[in-house]
């Protein structure tokens, strides 16, 4: 007997793999200079020089025991000081090597802190649209996802209407800005007030509702916008990050979590991250991953090429008579489906050799997101293609 639910969730692969793996054999059928493929969240821009040269001088160290050994489960205590200084100086935080626990990536770092605090009957509030995986990382720690309604107005911050969501049972909310699909980066201000909402329905319901930073896109901002750092704006904040999209290291796995003092139960909530991870097979984060952004963990990305492609993708397509959202952070772009469901929209656009992920797995039917971190040559050649899409449905 097996589990229905995990062989499923295993069989059928998430909407925007799929599409990637489409991608995969219509490139190899017809050429890949003629597919489109605006499906996946992989940079494009390659690691920093720095990052490179780190990785050799690894390579050439004498004490392999140590560089491809087990760590602590926590991290290498070096590493761990290394981020939370690097966590210090930037955002005067007061993080410390014990406020941090390193983990295969962002995913992980969700897991386990979701794990940590999924009592009985625990609710997660996710603002829609929504990163897809949250449902199942969610649901697979025993959670329920209490979904809130895109504002389609601006896909922004709306905390008035957040708050009719939040019950007994709420455990956390979970924030990702920039935001992946919208490109949203959420101001200070609202954040202030999401704040003091949390602070309210704490009071009212007897225990600390903490708010969970899914943070992957924290240095990907564009227009000298600020990205607020939340733990120094609640209390109760988690950081979840990773470097899969800064450094552009998704494959290396390699992030971590960061539980600050100020948080409530901190310390337990430190033991119940590590508990957590461990039930779920964490032993340690890859460690040359961890020795490597021990020395890179202060580089910022050069995000100049997804500036360039967000400016080159949103010009062409509203040119073209695309209503889209102008990105200020993250490499995506929401795109409001022009004719037909957004399900039909992206298989129709298959026949124009163009991959664009329907947005309803993120919650927000109507609208397709668009990968920006491809090659701007890829975007020019495509504009074509997209205006015949377009007419199309005339
Ligand atoms: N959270 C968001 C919003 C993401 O977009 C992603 C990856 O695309 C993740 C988490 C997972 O990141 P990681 O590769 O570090 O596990």
């Amino acid at each position: 007997m097996l589990v229905k639910d995990m062989v499923q969730l295993g069989a059928k692969r998430a909407n925007i793999r799929e599409l990637f793996e489409y991608g995969l054999r219509k490139k190899a059928e017809i050429g890949a200079e003629n597919v489109f493929d605006f499906s996946i969240g992989n940079p494009s821009v390659p690691a920093p020089d720095a990052v490179q040269e780190a990785y050799r001088k690894l390579s050439e160290r004498k004490d392999t025991v140590k560089i491809h050994g087990y760590t602590s489960a926590t991290g290498a205590m070096s590493v761990r000081e290394a981020i939370a200084r690097n966590l210090d100086e930037r955002f005067h935080c007061g993080a410390k090597a014990q406020n941090i626990f390193v983990t295969c990536g962002a995913a992980p770092a969700l897991m386990a802190t979701m794990k940590a605090m999924c009592v009985e009957d625990a609710e997660y509030i996710v603002l829609a649209p929504y990163f897809p995986e949250y449902q199942t990382f969610i649901r697979s720690v025993g959670g329920k996802v209490v979904v809130v309604p895109p504002n389609t107005a601006d896909f922004d911050l709306h905390v008035e209407e957040i708050a009719p969501y939040f019950t007994a049972h709420t455990q956390a909310i979970l924030i990702n800005s920039p935001n992946n699909p919208t490109g949203v980066v959420y101001r200070e201000e609202a954040l202030k007030q999401l704040s003091d909402l949390l602070r309210e329905k704490s009071a009212e319901f007897g225990h600390p509702i903490y708010l969970i930073a899914d943070e992957p896109y924290r240095e990907l901002v564009f227009d000298g916008i600020e990205t607020p750092f939340i733990p120094n704006l609640y209390e109760n904040t988690v950081v979840c990050y990773s470097w899969s999209k800064s450094l552009s290291l998704p494959g290396e796995r390699i992030g971590y979590v960061y539980v600050p003092d100020r948080c409530a139960d901190s310390t337990d909530l430190f033991f119940g991250v590590a508990g957590a991870a461990r039930s779920l097979g964490h032993i340690c984060a890859p460690t040359t991953s961890q020795y490597i952004v021990e020395q890179c963990c202060g580089i910022m990305p050069d995000i100049a090429a997804y500036d360039e492609n967000r400016k080159t993708l949103y010009e062409g397509l509203t040119k073209i008579g695309y209503t889209c959202l102008y990105p200020h952070g993250a490499f995506y772009m929401l795109m409001k489906t022009p004719f037909g469901t957004s399900m039909d929209f992206s298989e129709k656009a298959k026949e124009f050799n163009i991959l664009l992920p329907p947005c309803d797995p993120f919650g927000c039917p109507g609208y397709m997101r668009l990968s920006t971190c491809v090659s701007n040559e890829m975007i020019v050649r495509s504009l074509p293609a997209f205006k015949a899409l377009f007419e199309s449905g005339k």
